[in-house]
């Protein structure tokens, strides 16, 4: 007769992006309301988890030597530790990897992974206690929690292997978006981040004249009680119309905080990469951003070295980063991904010109972050604490406030002052470096 789960602690691997830890989040908890524990220590682990990234082949190789270095261990006598690889990569190459890693005791889709307690309790022979269930089921940690509002993608970028990993694009409900928001707050956390992989269409595909700006609008009703944030990330250009520019401009529980990846703005690579737009249309966009929405800060991201990209081709995109002055820009280097129309196109750019490109635009988008980040100094703002580090004047908090997104830019670091993780403090920003910012929690007495 199989044991229980009870006592049967899982290491949680997770690589790649927040929406990658949104995943893991849920299969944690679906794992705990099963009678699974948890553990840190790989050496206390009955099984591990691997949630896999394969946006890159950089990415895919990531994750590979992350759960061959946990299958080492098993290979040496050191421990003997099934493993349970998720996510991308499965999605990608499944059919491949059985063979492939006989390392691995089982393969979940990134679609299947709502069985995993049953793939889990087949691997480890045991009967989980209870089963788990329910859209809102996450665990929280800390005070800002990932919503995912959609999977999957139909603009098949032609770059992007997303739309073969993680299918066709759907919506989640508002309810079970909202339910999930409510039992978050419940919990503790403060900042909701909207995340999909394309969240300015969101809706588009259920019954109903469903929009972001009317998600936005009924999230924020959600977390208006709780004194919270709600911030959306991954919106493309064509989706911000005039209602999403409303509703962030006139809900205040939504961020002034925008994030639009354009990858690039010559009318020529877009085109090829199967996006549309060109600069004055992006120029345009942001100056009306700009205006509708004063003092709000923009994310964006550029690649560099896209199959035929010329010398003047990089310098356009170099030239619009730079009169945009963007707050943050994430800047990668093209990677020909199998499968992808792009992989296929004439014209590679050589790896030196391409690391040459990308290193150039780096150099660029340090210059206006670092620049931009300096702006807050004098500032007094709300700050979430995310917790504790050691820096290099001794112990301090860690924070972010409105205009950092979590995992993704700078910090709020705070030498003096007491406060717990989930905490939302008022700090002044006294000083800034690189992306970071140096912050005083303001006392009752000085608000
Ligand atoms: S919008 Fe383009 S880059 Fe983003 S996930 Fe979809 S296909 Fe990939």
């Amino acid at each position: 007769m199989p044991q229980n789960a009870s006592g049967r602690k899982v290491l949680y691997v997770t690589l790649g992006c927040a929406k990658n830890e949104v995943d893991t989040d849920r299969m944690r908890a679906l794992l705990n309301a099963a009678g699974f524990g948890e553990t840190l220590d790989v050496d206390d682990a009955d099984i591990a988890i691997v949630n896999t990234c394969s946006f890159l082949a950089s990415a895919t190789e990531e994750s590979l030597e992350a759960t061959l270095e946990l299958a080492e261990g098993r290979a040496e006598g050191v421990r003997e530790l099934p493993i349970v690889m998720c996510g991308c990569v499965p999605s990608r190459y499944g059919d491949e990897l059985p063979e492939q890693l006989p390392e691995v005791a089982a393969f979940v889709k990134a679609e299947d992974e709502d069985d995993i307690v049953s793939v889990v309790s087949v691997v480890l022979g045991v009967e989980a206690s209870a089963q788990g269930g329910g859209s809102a089921l996450r665990t929280v940690e800390g005070a800002s929690a990932f919503v995912k509002i959609s999977e999957g993608c139909d603009r098949f970028c032609t770059f992007c292997a997303i739309p073969y990993i993680r299918g066709r694009y759907y919506s989640r409900s508002a309810e079970e978006i909202c339910s999930e928001v409510e039992a978050l707050l419940a919990g503790g956390v403060r900042e909701i981040v909207l995340i999909g992989q394309d969240t300015g269409i969101w809706g588009s595909d259920l019954k109903g004249d469903e929009t972001l700006a009317k998600l936005l609008t009924r999230v924020a009703e959600v977390v208006r009680p709780y004194d919270g944030w709600v911030r959306v990330l991954y919106l493309q250009p064509e989706g911000m119309t005039d209602e999403l520019i409303a509703a962030i401009r006139d809900t205040p529980e939504v961020l002034p905080y925008i994030d639009i990846p354009i990858q690039h703005c010559s009318e020529r690579v877009l085109s090829a990469m199967n996006r549309s737009g060109d600069p004055q249309q992006l120029h345009d966009l942001f100056r009306r951003l700009r205006e509708e929405i004063p003092g709000m800060v923009l994310r964006t991201t550029g690649m560099a070295g896209f199959p035929g990209e010329t010398d003047e081709e990089a310098d356009e995109l170099y030239d619009f980063i730079e009169a945009e002055e963007f707050d943050y820009t994430s800047v990668f280097a093209y990677s020909q991904e199998d499968g992808t129309a792009a992989a296929e196109m004439e014209g590679q750019v050589d790896e030196d010109t391409k690391l040459e490109r990308t290193q150039r635009l780096i150099d660029l988008v340090e210059e206006l972050g670092f620049s931009a980040t300096a702006k807050h100094v004098g500032e007094r703002t709300r700050v979430i604490i995310d917790g504790v580090e050691e820096g290099e004047g001794g112990v301090e908090l860690i924070g972010h406030a409105w205009f950092q997104a979590p995992d993704c830019d700078g910090a709020v670091h705070i030498q003096s002052g007491e406060a717990a993780v989930g905490d939302v403090v008022t700090v002044d920003l006294v000083d800034s470096f690189c992306y970071e910012m140096v912050g005083k929690i303001v006392s009752e007495d000085e608000e």
